[in-house]
């Protein structure tokens, strides 16, 4: 069986999807976004080791196997300082495991009388569908409901088994002019609009979320033409405005300026005049 690389589990969750959810992020993304707030989940461990040596725990050791170096982490040893992530110059973490769908899904069934379902999260999640479909078949048999937290460069068209599964997708919108989506994350975005309108045709768009930060790209553009993109779905669908904070963003990217409550709450009142009605500015 595949074991998947995942950075972590969240037993509980109230704001990634409906009710309290457990969450699953993986490892990896295709993006490369400014404002990043865990970048740690953005690569793969190389193995250089340079974490190794940092670790004030004894938490981390190198091991050479068939030529491969690799990094093992060691739980139980960890105090959770973090130093290991502002050391790695790679945007990896040395304490993902590696998982199959099935193993997740152990850990799933141990909080099932308290969740209302689960949501695959990232990095971005669906660089691993095969990982999705099997985690998301074992949560529909146990009447789990299911969500992806996705940056919508997965082509969801293709892949019905995946559809079949799913509930429900949670889309970022980084910006909605090609150039702009390019200078946020330097990945284009034509397969993000397809898929927002895809996903809400079918009823499998829970909502979609624009990160506002101020001097970086047109972010008042982005959530207008979102907002008139999806206009047929504006009493199904949420929007959610998020506030750029420097918490966690690399350094070189940490100098955006905060926008303003004033300037979301006029965002805001756009979308519910195009008949928005669910929108959450965070
Ligand atoms: S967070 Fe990283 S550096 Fe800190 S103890 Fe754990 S493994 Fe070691
Ligand atoms: S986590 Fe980063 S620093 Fe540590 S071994 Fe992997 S790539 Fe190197």
């Amino acid at each position: 069986m595949t074991k998947y690389p995942v950075n972590k589990i969240i037993l509980f969750s109230s704001v990634d999807g409906p009710g309290n959810r457990t969450v699953i992020f993986l490892q990896g993304c295709n993006f490369d976004c400014k404002y990043c707030h865990n970048p740690e989940t953005r690569s793969l461990c190389t193995g250089c080791g340079l974490c190794v040596a940092k670790c004030p725990a004894g938490a981390l050791k190198k091991e050479e196997k068939e030529g491969i170096t690799r990094v093992i982490f060691s739980p139980g040893k960890c105090v959770g300082c973090d130093t290991c992530i502002h050391t790695c110059p790679h945007d990896a973490s040395p304490r993902i495991r590696y998982m199959t769908a099935a193993e997740a899904f152990e850990t799933v069934k141990k909080q099932m009388p308290y969740i209302r379902g689960v949501t695959v999260s990232g990095g971005e999640c669906t660089l691993y569908p095969a990982f999705i479909r099997e985690l998301f078949a074992l949560c529909k048999e146990a009447s789990l409901s299911t969500f992806i937290d996705s940056n919508g460069t997965y082509d969801f068209a293709s892949d019905p088994e995946l559809m079949e599964v799913t509930d429900s997708v949670m889309l970022d919108i980084k910006a909605f002019s090609e150039k702009d989506h390019l200078a946020v994350t330097a990945c284009g975005n034509k397969k993000v609009l397809e898929n927002a309108l895809f996903l809400a045709e079918r009823g499998k768009l829970f909502e979609v979320r624009t990160v506002v930060v101020p001097t970086l790209y047109d972010a008042e553009g982005a959530i207008l033409e979102t907002g008139k993109l999806l206009r047929d779905y504006a009493g199904e669908v949420r929007y959610k405005i998020i506030a750029y904070r420097p918490m966690g963003v690399r350094e070189e990217y940490s100098h955006y300026p905060v926008p303003e409550d004033a300037v979301l709450q006029g965002y805001a009142e756009s979308l519910r005049k195009m008949g928005w009605c669910d929108i959450v500015i965070i």
